[in-house]
């Protein structure tokens, strides 16, 4: 292939696969925000489906289904090594509520690793859902459109987690070393820009798998 035609038609192969979580929730359009973001999406259904994968999609939908679904399947032990192994993840609303180190009300954290405090179903009764417009703490960054449908509320953000957006002065994105949490759904609107983070952050996940692996390979021939 040449490189014009290559550069007109990314090939699967120049596309980092990212893993969607698909035992629950909304999968499907972050499948198409992945593809429209340069990644080859594949659904997860186990753990074993974590080789090969360089980023991660944790959708919304219902953390105690999650927990549920999860519990004997072996898949939150093998999300949780994934996350301390330095894997890049995207949790969007119940995503987040599985990234979280802490949830008030009792629940013991899903899988963890983020350290923020969050509460569920906050904004309102169970089927309050709105839209509303973010404002951005990353500079230069313009404000976010963003679907909110029963979202966790981030009570608190430990030291080491930056904020990336506030609704009404409270966080609802939220970025520590590779993992993003949001509590609203960036899926449904057309900003690709959590979608486009978790790419590029797979992309460079890839390189560095490769870099290691090669290093293995030659200190392996030694
Ligand atoms: N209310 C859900 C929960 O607590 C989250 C809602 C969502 O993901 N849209 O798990």
């Amino acid at each position: 292939m040449t490189a014009s035609r290559r550069s007109a038609l990314p090939t699967t192969g120049s596309r980092p696969r990212v893993g969607v979580l698909a035992v629950q929730g909304a999968f499907a359009e972050h499948e198409r925000a992945l593809s429209a973001s340069g990644a080859a999406p594949v659904q997860l259904r186990s753990g074993e489906g974590l080789d090969g994968i360089y980023g991660l999609v944790i959708p919304g939908g219902e953390s105690t289904t999650l927990r549920i679904v999860a519990r004997d399947s072996g898949l939150v032990e093998a999300l949780r090594d994934a996350v301390a192994g330095g894997m890049p993840v995207l949790g969007t609303c119940a995503g987040l509520i599985a990234l979280a180190d802490q949830i008030l009300g009792g629940d013991p954290p899903l899988i963890g690793g983020l350290d923020v405090t969050v509460r569920r179903n906050a904004y309102g009764s169970q089927v309050a859902s709105f839209e509303a417009t973010v404002e951005s703490d990353v500079p230069g960054e313009s404000a976010i459109d963003a679907i909110f449908i029963r979202a966790p509320q981030i009570a608190r953000v430990g030291a080491g987690v930056e904020v990336l957006a506030r609704y009404a002065g409270t966080p609802v994105a939220v970025r520590q070393g590779t993992l993003v949490g949001t509590a609203f759904h960036p899926e449904l609107t057309d900003d690709r820009r959590f979608h486009e983070w978790l790419v590029n952050a797979a992309r460079a996940r890839r390189e560095q798998m490769g870099t290691i692996l090669g290093e293995e390979r030659r200190v392996g021939a030694q």
